[in-house]
C-alpha cells in the first residue's frame, strides 16, 4: 500500500516537461488510490507490470514490477511466473515479450498503437531488401515488429548493438531499420578498422532524430562541465560531440556511477523523470523530448488491462511469426552474452 506522502516524497523531485511531468501532493493524493487498486488487481490475477523507463513516472513509481529499457525487459519476460504480462511500452515491446511467453496473455495499455521508427519497415519491405542483398545477414533492432523480426537473422538493442554486429560470423551485414543508429554502428566499425560490407535502412526515431547538433554545442558552450549522454540513436554528430553514449540503462548506470555537476540527457524526457526521482542530489540542464506513443500508456488503461480489457489490447501471433522472431531473439542472446 502506498501512501499520498510516500509517493510525492518519490516524485515531487521530478520538474521536466513543464505542467505533464510535476507533482504536487493534491496529486500524488489523487493517484494514490488508484496505485493501490491496480495493485491489488495485478495480485489477485497474478500479473506482472513491465514498464519502460519512457513511461509516466506515476506507473514507473506506483505500479510497475520492473522498470529497465528492451533487453532488460525482454529477460524479465523470458522468466516471469505471471500468468498475465502488462507491458507499459509500445506494441513491438509486448510482441516481444508474448514471442518470449507464447502461452502467457500480454496486454499492451498503450492507446496510439506504433513507433516511428517501427513502423517505418515492413514484412514486404524486408522482402525486398533480401533480395536486393541476397548475401547479408539481416540484423534487425528490436525496435520492429515480432513479423519483421521473423524476417530477420538477429535481433539486436541499443545495449548489445555494436558488440553483436563486431562479433556477427558474416561480412555483410544489413541493418534496419534505424538510419542513425546505422550511421553511428558504420562510424564505430570504421573506428576499429573493421572491413565488414555494412549497409543501412532509412527509418528514424522522431524523438531522437529532434536533437540538433548546434544546439547541443550551444549548450555545452554554456555549460562547459555538463555531460552530454546521448543515446544511439541521435545523429552521429551529436555522438562525436558526447560525453557518453549507451542505451537507456547504460546511460542510467553512467549518470548514477560518475559526478558531474550537470547532465544533459539525450533522450525521451522519461529516463530525466527517473534520474531526478532517484538521483535528487544531480542537477539535469538542457530539454528532453516526449515520445507520444510511451506517453500514451496511463493508470486508467492499465486498469482496464486488468479489469476488463479491451479486444485490441491484447497481444495476437501466429506460430509461425512466433518461431521465427523467437529464433531472431534466441541470436541475440547468443552473440550478447
Ligand atoms: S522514443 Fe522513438 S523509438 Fe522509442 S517508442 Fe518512441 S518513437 Fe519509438
Amino acid at each position: 500500500m502506498i501512501t499520498a506522502d510516500a509517493l510525492f516524497e518519490k516524485l515531487s523531485h521530478v520538474t521536466l516537461g513543464g505542467t505533464i511531468c510535476r507533482y504536487s501532493k493534491d496529486t500524488c493524493a489523487t493517484l494514490a488510490p488508484q496505485i493501490n487498486a491496480i495493485n491489488a488487481l495485478k495480485a489477485q490475477k497474478n500479473a506482472i507490470i513491465l514498464a519502460h523507463s519512457y513511461v509516466a513516472p506515476e506507473i514507473v513509481y506506483g505500479v510497475a514490477d520492473h522498470v529497465g529499457d528492451s533487453f532488460e525487459l525482454s529477460k524479465i519476460a523470458q522468466s516471469t511466473s505471471s500468468d498475465i504480462i502488462i507491458f507499459a511500452a509500445v506494441k513491438f515491446m509486448a510482441e516481444t515479450a508474448k514471442v518470449l511467453n507464447p502461452t502467457k496473455r500480454v496486454f499492451i495499455p498503450s492507446q496510439i498503437n506504433g513507433c516511428s521508427l517501427a513502423d517505418s519497415i515492413t514484412v514486404e519491405g524486408v522482402q525486398i531488401l533480401r533480395h536486393t542483398y541476397p548475401d547479408h545477414a539481416f540484423i534487425c533492432y528490436i525496435n520492429t515488429s515480432a513479423a519483421v523480426k521473423a524476417h530477420c537473422d538477429c535481433t539486436v538493442t541499443s545495449s548489445n548493438v555494436y558488440t553483436i554486429v563486431e562479433k556477427y560470423p558474416n561480412d555483410r551485414i544489413y541493418f534496419l531499420p534505424d538510419r542513425l543508429m546505422g550511421q553511428n554502428i558504420a562510424n564505430h566499425l570504421q573506428s576499429i578498422g573493421s572491413t565488414k560490407i555494412f549497409d543501412y535502412y532509412t527509418g528514424t526515431c522522431y524523438v531522437h532524430e529532434e536533437y540538433d547538433p548546434d544546439m547541443i554545442a550551444y549548450i555545452r558552450s554554456k555549460h562547459p562541465q555538463a555531460a552530454i549522454v546521448a543515446h544511439p540513436e541521435c545523429q552521429p554528430a551529436i555522438v562525436d560531440q558526447a560525453t557518453f553514449v549507451g542505451s537507456t540503462s547504460q546511460m542510467i548506470q553512467y549518470v548514477k556511477t560518475t559526478t558531474h555537476d550537470q547532465y544533459v540527457l539525450l533522450t525521451e524526457c522519461g529516463l530525466t523523470a527517473r534520474l531526478q526521482a532517484e538521483e535528487p542530489q544531480k542537477q539535469f540542464i538542457g530539454s528532453c523530448t516526449m515520445c507520444r506513443y510511451m506517453k500514451s500508456n496511463t493508470l486508467d488503461h492499465i486498469q482496464q488491462c486488468l479489469e476488463s480489457p479491451h479486444p485490441s489490447s491484447e497481444i495476437h501471433l501466429d506460430d509461425a511469426t512466433i518461431q521465427g522472431a523467437n529464433q531472431s531473439l534466441a541470436a541475440m542472446f547468443r552473440y550478447a552474452s
